[in-house]
């Protein structure tokens, strides 16, 4: 079983011929709701793929957070190590698209921004049923801390997305990430140098690996992956696909390489899958409904 302790948030989309000047009141031409949020994305990203999955957060005492409970719950996704924080909101992006296709965004972290080490005590019951952890940093890096350090306790592998780019991880917590997923842009926030050949690619790697990560994995987007160990390296080939809409493809790589290490297969075999399950993501609009099932990615798998 794969547990997920991340974020969740709505996100509350407003197309506009233009956006509103201060002040100014416009009408818009269409609005929809898309559940997201970097936790949310690879918990169903991982139970599209049939793995028993758990998710650990928080939603606000609001009518979104109960929606965004029960998507998940229809993805057979357990939730009972969520919180639901009475005070606050839940997570929210407020997306807004102009007709030219350039987009504002306010993303409130709600309920997400007071995730601390107390949900930590509901994490723990979860990780003794659980094989692997996976954390991103849309919530407090105080309390992706004390996760990764209870995981490791517990002998739970922990996979850490450092998403979105943080200024610094500090040094004591690269020790517990068994495996760390970062995209080009993440990784050169990590290392403090731009890495974009294959040069800089390497480079990166070899220093995330000198500061105690197991695994290095970098997200290369079209170009597919690379990753390193302390005995191997290599790049993983891209699926190749007509890719519409790149929004949530890392969350689906990253749920790809978790549910094929939680069916127990190698980790080139895992590699393989995230790239094809983050390719895949990249053919529909949106994130969760653009995640491919267990039987589509079989299929290209087996050819
Ligand atoms: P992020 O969404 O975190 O920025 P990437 O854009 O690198 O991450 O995408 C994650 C993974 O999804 C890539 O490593 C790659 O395997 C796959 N992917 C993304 N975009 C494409 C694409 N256009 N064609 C094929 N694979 C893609």
């Amino acid at each position: 079983s794969i547990v997920v302790f991340g974020s969740i948030n709505m996100d509350m989309i407003a197309q506009t011929p233009r956006f509103p000047q201060p002040g100014e009141t416009i009408t818009g031409t269409h609005f929809i709701t898309l559940p997201g949020g970097k936790g949310a994305n690879q918990a169903v990203a991982t139970a599209k793929l049939g793995r028993s999955t758990y998710f650990v957060g928080r939603v606000g005492g609001d009518s979104l957070g109960r929606d965004l409970l029960k998507k998940l719950e229809t993805f057979d996704i357990n939730t009972q190590g969520v919180l639901i924080d009475k005070n606050t909101s839940s997570g929210v992006a407020m997306i807004t698209v102009e007709t030219s296709g350039e987009n504002s965004i306010i993303v409130i972290p709600g309920a997400n921004g007071n995730i601390n080490e107390s949900d930590v005590i509901r994490l723990e019951k979860i990780l003794l049923k659980t094989s692997l952890l996976l954390l991103q940093l849309e919530i407090p890096l105080k309390a992706v801390e004390i996760a990764a350090l209870e995981a490791k306790k517990l002998g739970v592998t922990v996979m850490l997305d450092p998403a979105p780019a943080p200024e610094k991880i500090p040094d004591s917590l690269y020790p517990l990430i068994d495996i760390i997923t970062p995209n080009q842009t993440e990784a050169a926030k990590l290392v403090g140098f731009p890495v974009s050949d294959t040069e800089t690619i390497k480079k990166a790697a070899e220093e995330l690996l000198q500061k105690g990560v197991k695994i290095v994995i970098i997200k290369l987007g079209q170009k597919g992956a690379f990753y390193a160990t302390e005995n191997e390296e290599g790049f993983v080939a891209p699926t190749a696909v007509k890719a519409i809409d790149t929004v949530g493809a890392g969350d689906g790589f990253n749920g790809g390489v978790a549910a094929a290490l939680d069916r127990g297969l190698s980790l080139k075999e895992a590699l393989k899958w995230g790239a094809i399950v983050g390719a895949l993501t990249t053919t529909e609009e949106g994130a969760q409904t653009a995640l491919p099932d267990l039987e589509t990615v079989e299929q290209l798998i087996n050819n």
